[in-house]
């Protein structure tokens, strides 16, 4: 199964991608996650991103495109991706189909997370990340048991500075004028499905994988 998952900041494509990369048995490759692995780690790719991870725009296509290409090789892949926040752009999804082209490796689906601007700042607001796991959790939907420790493994949770209120105004942005087109695209080429990011994780993920069937 080759598959991406696409749709904006704070529609739950991290959660719904964990659950399906273990459900079909592939690899779930965020670049988000790992820009951020990058930043923890002080290397040169994390000095590189972590400008416009905190600004809420995107890396520069020549890096990411890279950085995706060489993932791709692993041999983790070879029954298949995830991919979650990339393409993030026509320009990513056009030189992603020539590298899968290139690997005679085709897209099997396109899902698409779907959700109204004022549930996302809602979620993205209140959204806290353990600084160790990487676990999320909701000031209000999804409270840890004790404020600001992760329940998973007792990490520090904290706001990704790119949740703060300002910079979830211009992710948003970025995401109608840069990612919204690639929608267009994966639906002429047939790919496309869309689910209801709304409501209960459990019911969206059943959902999720009845549309990929
Ligand atoms: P995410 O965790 O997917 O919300 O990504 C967080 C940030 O990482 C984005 O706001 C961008 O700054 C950067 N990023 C993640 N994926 C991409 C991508 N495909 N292209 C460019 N920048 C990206």
């Amino acid at each position: 199964m080759r598959l991406i998952l696409v749709g904006p900041p704070g529609a739950g494509k991290g959660t719904q991608a964990v659950f399906l990369a273990a459900h079909f048995g592939i690899p779930h490759i965020s670049t988000g996650d790992i820009f951020r692995a990058n930043i923890k780690g002080e290397t040169e790719l994390g000095k590189l991103a972590k400008s416009y991870l905190d600004s809420g725009n995107l890396v520069p296509d020549s890096v990411t495109n890279d950085m995706v290409r060489d993932r791709l090789t692993h041999v983790d892949t070879a029954p298949g991706f995830l991919l979650d926040g990339y393409p993030r752009n026509v320009g990513q999804a056009v030189f992603l189909a020539e590298v899968l082209l290139k690997n005679s490796t085709p897209l099997d689906a396109v899902l698409e997370l779907s959700i109204p601007n004022e549930e996302i700042i809602k979620r993205l607001s209140g959204r806290r990340v353990c600084r160790n796991c990487g676990a999320t959790s909701h000031v209000i939907f999804d409270k840890s048991k004790v404020e600001g420790v992760c329940d998973n493994c007792g990490g520090e949770l904290y706001q990704r500075e790119d949740d703060k209120e300002e910079v979830i105004a211009h992710r948003l942005s970025v995401y109608a004028e840069q990612t919204e087109p690639i929608i267009a695209f994966y639906r002429e080429l047939g790919l496309l499905n869309v689910i209801s990011a709304v409501g209960d994780v459990s019911e969206i993920s059943t959902n999720a994988v009845a549309a990929l069937k």
